[in-house]
């Protein structure tokens, strides 16, 4: 009778512990450890490459497939060796995934940084590789030869990590300025290559505090109420302003989503005919990756930066 009790009152504690479990909130049992008011892991959108859509209702009628308060971060113009890796530090410190449109130089210049982006999660797309503020005014071949150069640095920088990393590598692209052009796109969409643009800025690449960074980035965001926003990750104000505007937007209600790509983008850009993405004989890159002679500037905004959007 004694034992029955005691099993019984264990039976009880158990069952009470298990419901005591089951009614906590979902996110408390994975809290971010750097930051356990958020979840730990970046809900993922993909989006469809196929046809290599334009994406982006600042620009285009089409954008990614965001629901109401989802805001998806993408950082521009690196990597940097002075700001990426913090900007890497305080997303991992708040479990959030980005997307980078680099450089195809600086990505020459700084590989190991390139694979660091790509073996924390994130996803990588291009941006050419010089960063010619406006591609309209460059002839179209040079123009092509530009994004064609962006997507194979990125490659190259990639190709000595494992598999898993070269595969955030996605066929996306995103115009500097956001300068495009109808036979840019429809170049990049005969190649399975997707063009993304915003739904908002931040204005980092303006002469303006860090905290004036994250005003005008809530405002944009409250005006439209979901999108994909551009940052900078070669900003010092971006990296100052960046876990303030996180904590913010997450308090405001906001979810930080990471853009991914259906899982057969890559091999769908690879299959095109003349591809940009898949293009490169692997172990070839993987050789010549990290000793890749560096090419002259084409680009002299690219050494003040303060220019480049
Ligand atoms: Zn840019």
């Amino acid at each position: 009778m004694g034992g029955f009790r005691v099993k019984s009152v264990l039976a009880i504690l158990a069952l009470g512990a298990m419901l005591a479990c089951a009614s906590l909130p979902a996110r408390a049992a994975e809290a971010c450890p750097g930051d356990p008011a958020a979840p730990a892991s970046t809900p993922i959108i993909r989006v469809g490459t196929k046809g290599g859509p334009a994406l982006g209702a600042m620009q285009y009628p089409q954008t990614a497939p965001l629901a109401a308060r989802q805001v998806a971060f993408t950082f521009d113009d690196g990597p940097n060796p002075d700001t990426t890796p913090l900007i890497l530090d305080i997303l991992d410190r708040h479990c959030v995934k980005a997307t980078f449109f680099i450089i195809g130089i600086y990505a020459e210049r700084h590989p190991e940084i390139v694979r660091d982006i790509a073996a924390r999660g994130h996803t990588i797309g291009t941006h050419t590789w010089s960063h010619p503020n406006n591609l309209r005014h460059l002839s179209l071949a040079n123009a092509q030869r530009e994004i064609r150069r962006g997507f194979e640095a990125a490659e190259k920088a990639l190709a000595p990590a494992p598999e898993e990393s070269r595969a955030r590598l996605l066929p996306f692209f995103r115009f500097p300025g956001l300068n495009d052009s109808k036979p840019l796109i429809g170049w990049l969409s005969a190649r399975n290559i997707a063009t993304l643009s915003c739904e908002f800025g931040s204005d980092d690449w303006r002469q303006i505090s860090p905290a004036e960074v994250k005003r005008r980035t809530i405002r944009n965001i409250a005006s439209v109420g979901r999108g994909i926003l551009i940052m900078h990750d070669t900003k010092p104000r971006t990296a100052e302003a960046l876990s303030s505007l996180i904590v913010t937007l997450r308090r405001q209600g906001y979810e930080i989503v990471q853009l991914d790509a259906a899982v057969d983008a890559r091999a769908l850009a690879a299959a095109a005919p003349d591809p940009l993405l898949g293009a490169l004989n692997h172990a070839e890159a993987a050789r010549t990756g990290q000793s890749a002679a560096l090419a002259p500037l084409t680009n002299p905004s690219l050494e003040t930066g303060e220019s480049l959007r």
